[in-house]
């Protein structure tokens, strides 16, 4: 599917036709996933935040907040409710919150996974390279760090920069993925300012970035925000709008181009649209549901956005309701950690086969590096690697801002060096090669 496709179905209002694109998508999400919804324990750490992204309700700058830090002893008795209940993953999510160091939560990390056999998920923000590699060591399995939206100017405004830093969140994913973390991203849907063509790039950048999971949820204005009835700048024909139609849509393409990836059906969805909305998502491509374990009386202070603390509070009850929404969808509870798997495809050392390249060569694409010197690198890295390279030239990506790019079996590259492509080889090999696990 290419943007062009892309945007057909994100401009799409006519129910019938759009009935294809979700059966398709609950197809591919039977095919590559199965019928298993994992249930992810999703507990929430911190409300501190020290950042002030203009959407959020734990914006620093929110004075209206009571703000709330668990404790170790808070946090190791959710873990042991999530093994209770007979969850997999146990999820610790924050604010961006300095208060929780690096070296105690690496030792949280340790005495949860030495105790239970729970893959834990952290979504913290952006912290530092040291502290992201310390808690993988720890045992951490997964971080989540979504994007919010590929606009990098749109993302300026939305989300200031911080500490004298640039926030640069598709950079650290990579980084993520480097260090080992199965990694997600996501975006919110309908950011005033937020065009179709952009959430469409948001798109081919959850396949170029090779997520393992895939948040995404309606855009929820909060009063005490900078966005609360913001004007986009957009002509109101180009500007997403934050329903849950559209959030589905993204949902649906989402599972066509990452057919095993997890996605989730979002908390956002389901306050959007009390009662259906988590149903739909997981109709048209989702595959997670992330019950709140957090302790009731800190519920409330998590308000990232109106509307998500009103849920049911008592974990037993809400997880009855959800596993009862499972089972009346003719779906059933993933069992074990539910990590992702992979396809088994991979040519190798062992069993030596074509590789197939395709190199963009249309003139942008060219003129930033894919040329005749590139393509000879290219030729001995994967001769090096032990198979046999079958490249072609071929015209066009027509995404020619994020060049040059290269296809390497089915994945597209974006922003492709010759000089990194053997780092880019091993990293798309070793994908290949992973065992599924889980
Ligand atoms: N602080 C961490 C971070 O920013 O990645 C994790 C917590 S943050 C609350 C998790 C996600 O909530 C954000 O990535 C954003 O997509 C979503 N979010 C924040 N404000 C929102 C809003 N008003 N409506 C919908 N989603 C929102
Ligand atoms: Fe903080 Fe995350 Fe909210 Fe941004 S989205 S203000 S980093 S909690």
């Amino acid at each position: 599917m290419d943007r062009r496709e892309l945007l057909h179905w994100l401009r799409c209002d006519d129910a019938l036709e759009l009935s294809e694109l979700w059966q398709r998508a609950d197809r591919t999400r039977e095919e590559w996933v199965g019928d298993a919804v994992h249930l992810r324990g999703l507990v929430e750490i911190s409300n501190h935040c020290a950042r002030s992204c203009h959407y959020c309700g734990l914006r620093a700058a929110n004075r209206t907040v009571r703000r709330y830090r668990l404790t170790e002893e808070d946090i190791y008795r959710c873990a042991l409710q999530a093994v209770q209940m007979g969850y997999g993953t146990l999820v610790l999510q924050s604010g961006e919150d300095y208060g929780v160091e690096g070296h105690w939560l690496a030792g949280l990390i340790r005495r949860i996974k030495a105790a239970t056999p729970l893959a834990l998920t952290l979504s913290l923000g952006e912290r530092t390279e040291n502290e992201l590699a310390a808690w993988r060591e720890a045992g951490a399995d997964r971080y989540l760090l979504r994007f919010e939206t590929s606009d990098r100017a749109l993302y300026q405004v939305i989300h200031p920069d911080h500490g004298g830093t640039v926030s640069d969140r598709i950079a650290i994913l990579r980084r993520l993925r480097a260090l080992g973390y199965e990694t997600g991203g996501g975006v919110m849907v309908g950011i005033p300012g937020q065009s179709y063509e952009s959430l469409a790039d948001d798109i081919l950048l959850f396949r170029d970035l090779d997520l393992d999971m895939i948040g995404i949820g309606p855009f929820i204005a909060h009063p005490e925000t900078p966005l609360w009835r913001a004007r986009s700048p957009l002509p109101t024909d180009n500007q997403v709008p934050p329903t849950v139609e559209m959030t589905c849509k993204v949902v649906a393409l989402a599972r066509i181009l990452r057919p095993d990836a997890h996605i989730p059906a979002t908390t956002a969805v389901a306050v959007m649209h009390a009662g259906l909305g988590r149903e739909l998502a997981l109709r048209r491509g989702a595959n997670v549901i992330m019950p709140n374990l957090t302790p009731p009386q800190y519920r409330e202070m998590y308000a990232i956005y109106p509307g998500k603390a009103d849920r049911i509070e008592v974990a037993e009850a809400c997880d009855r309701q959800i596993r009862s929404q499972i089972a009346s969808l003719g779906r059933f509870v993933g069992s074990g950690q539910g990590g992702r798997r992979r396809r088994p495809a991979a040519p190798s050392r062992e069993h030596p086969a074509t590789l197939k390249i395709a190199v963009c060569m249309g003139s942008s694409c060219y003129s930033r590096g894919n040329n005749g010197p590139a393509i000879e690198t290219m030729r001995q890295c994967v001769e090096a690697a032990g198979l046999i390279p079958d490249i072609s030239g071929h015209l066009c990506e027509n995404q020619c801002t994020r060049g040059p790019h290269v296809t390497i079996g089915t994945t597209l590259y974006s922003n492709v060096q010759a000089s990194c492509f053997d780092e880019l080889l091993r990293h798309h090999l070793a994908v290949l090669r992973e065992e599924p696990h889980g």
